[in-house]
């Protein structure tokens, strides 16, 4: 990991070169914990680093599901840190998630001056990536880190800031998870710590295929030069007035709803139903956060009832409290990637007649106040 040095994109580097702030955001998905690991980050500074930080997180009415952001800024101890606003040029861009790839804005303000560490999926290689100027790239198998060692893709991703914040004690990081971890989840601190560990140390550079240099060349050059200028603007300056503003505040962007795809925040197992072993007790009905559970009229044992028809996946994230919950062992816990085609897979009848039913939604549907910046420029016709 030598080549992580000496290239200027660390925070000593960054601020020692005369920049007034180091600045992250984390670009995430409700429930993969990257406002716990923007916390860390921000009491990291204060606590150990001796630069004063700070944090804070931008999410919806409903966490899990949902686009979540999360900003952090150091400076020099000597100054004040009175700056609260989001991060709009980050020198650090952290990306949890492959399925916000698919979102041209989460590389808002990111120039070349800007590391990229980005979650890739187990086995993956070389993430597609379109619209982002990436020589100083990362990546590493979040999610594969954190079922292997049993701990969560924020303490991975957490491991890999540090390696390209350029922290050469990990030590530090063994703390702050000591300081939050260890009295939050006492239980599960041994398991963090390995894969904070484990994040820091398999952090590796992306190399750029030159089919993808000439494709992002053509990218930097439209859409993605618009997309970014139009942001800027619409984040320094608040152009919204009674001629513009969305009526009432009302978001009609999708978010945490029954057509938002909540597939991302699954963290590599899903619930698996054993049909044959259904009683129909609705328990797992009742315990669902979501719409996932696809009963309809139907016999069993000779009577006619409601009927468990199986798992509409699409809505799924993956907690598994209905596996916890049903008496008798028809819903078990699976690895995602061993199920690729699942058994039960039940679209959600009531939902079918929907012309938006199964459009990519999930990391799209912001419903947070960027969403308007999202719609300000679909309505301005600048995209
Ligand atoms: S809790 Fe279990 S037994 Fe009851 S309806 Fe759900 S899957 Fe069937
Ligand atoms: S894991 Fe079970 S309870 Fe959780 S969202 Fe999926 S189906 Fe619902």
């Amino acid at each position: 990991m030598g080549q992580l040095k000496n290239r200027g994109i660390g925070l000593k580097d960054k601020l020692e070169s005369g920049k007034t702030y180091y600045e992250i955001r984390l670009e995430s998905i409700g429930g993969l914990g990257a406002n716990l690991c923007g916390k860390m980050l921000g009491e990291l500074g204060v606590k150990y680093l001796d630069v004063n930080s700070s944090n804070f997180s931008s999410y919806g009415s409903e966490k899990t599901g949902t686009p979540v952001k999360g900003f952090i800024r150091y400076c020099k101890k000597e100054k004040e840190l009175r700056e609260h606003s989001p991060v709009v040029e980050p020198d650090l861009l952290v990306v949890f998630h492959q399925a916000l790839l698919k979102d041209v804005s989460i590389w808002k303000g990111c120039g070349e001056e800007t590391a990229v560490i980005i979650a890739l999926e187990p086995g993956q290689e070389q993430p597609e990536i379109t619209g982002c100027n990436y020589d100083a790239c990362y990546g590493l198998e979040a999610q594969k880190i954190a079922m292997e060692t049993h701990s969560r893709i924020n303490v991975v991703m957490l491991g890999a800031v540090l390696k390209i914040m350029g922290i050469e004690n990990l030590s530090v990081g063994e703390q702050i998870c000591k300081d939050t971890l260890g009295k939050k989840y006492p239980d599960a601190l041994k398991a963090n710590l390995e894969g904070m560990k484990r994040g820091y140390e398999e952090v590796r550079r992306l190399e750029k295929k030159a089919e993808q240099k000439q494709k992002d060349n053509q990218f930097q050059g439209k859409e993605l030069h618009k997309a970014n200028a139009t942001e800027h603007k619409s984040l320094k300056q608040s152009d919204w007035g009674y001629a513009n503003a969305p009526l009432g505040g009302v978001n009609p962007n999708f978010g945490s709803t029954v057509v938002a795809d909540l597939s991302p925040s699954r963290q590599g197992y899903i619930p698996l139903f054993i049909q044959e072993r259904c009683i129909n007790c609705g328990l797992c009905y009742s315990a669902c956060p979501d719409m996932v559970f696809q009963f309809a009229k139907g016999e069993y044992k000779g009577r006619e009832m409601m009927v468990n028809q199986g798992l509409d996946y699409y809505h799924c994230k993956g907690c598994l409290r209905c596996v916890d919950v049903c008496p008798v062992n028809a819903l078990v816990r699976g690895v995602e990637a061993e199920h690729p085609k699942k058994e039960y897979f039940m679209p959600n009848q009531e939902l079918l007649r929907m012309p938006e039913y199964y459009e990519e939604a999930g990391p799209d549907g912001y419903i947070t106040s960027e969403s308007y910046l999202t719609e300000k420029r679909m309505e301005g016709g600048e995209v």
